[in-house]
């Protein structure tokens, strides 16, 4: 990629944590929309969303998936704001050897909000849709950015194949889906 800039527009999920109540309906929305086929199963172990609910602290946040890591950090963080005390790692949005959220539970490969990508496009993200106290609230605006982002998102998705399944092993599969191609 050469850095070209081109438009694009930025997609936005403003969370206002004080309104959520903690019902997971976007966890659900989330999973079932993701399901293959779509909405034909709802797990939210397989959300890329995440609640962390604790009803005794008051505490209810969402948390969306962002991106894989492949080492947990060395350092962390305990926050309190507004007298609730939130736990390591609550604000966190990666997917992180360190724990099981934002990993798709049979092959362990990490999971990562998409904003709902799809054709036709929708007209707001689900968990949005579904979120009916608007602790969700969906903006977008135009930017210019750089082209290498997409350069990255591969980058990642590669990395974390190669630590599951091994590098070679990847290696091996990409030669031969050239080779048969080429065939
Ligand atoms: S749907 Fe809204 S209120 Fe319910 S858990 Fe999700 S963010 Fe909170
Ligand atoms: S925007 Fe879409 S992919 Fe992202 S958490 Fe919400 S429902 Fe899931």
């Amino acid at each position: 990629m050469n850095g070209e800039k081109k438009k694009k527009i930025i997609k936005t999920i403003k969370i206002d944590a004080d309104k959520c109540n903690g019902c997971r309906a976007c966890e659900v929305i989330c999973s079932a929309f993701h399901a293959t086929p779509k909405y034909s199963s709802n797990n939210p172990a397989r959300s890329r969303i995440h609640v962390i609910r604790e009803p005794l602290k008051d505490v209810y946040l969402p948390v969306f998936a962002g991106d894989y890591t492949v080492a947990e950090c060395a350092g962390r963080n305990k926050y309190t704001i507004d007298g609730k005390e939130y736990n390591e790692c609550d604000f966190c949005r990666a997917s992180c050897p360190s724990r099981d959220v934002f990993k798709e539970p049979d092959s362990g490969l990490p999971l990562k909000c998409d904003m709902c990508e799809s054709e036709p496009p929708q007209e707001k993200p689900l968990c949005v849709q579904w979120c009916l106290n608007e602790a969700l609230l969906y903006e977008e605006r135009e930017e210019e950015i750089e082209e290498e982002v997409k350069q990255e998102e591969l980058e990642i998705g590669l990395e974390s194949l190669a630590n599951k399944y091994g590098l070679h092993n990847i290696m091996d599969m990409v030669t031969r889906m050239a080779v048969s191609k080429k065939g």
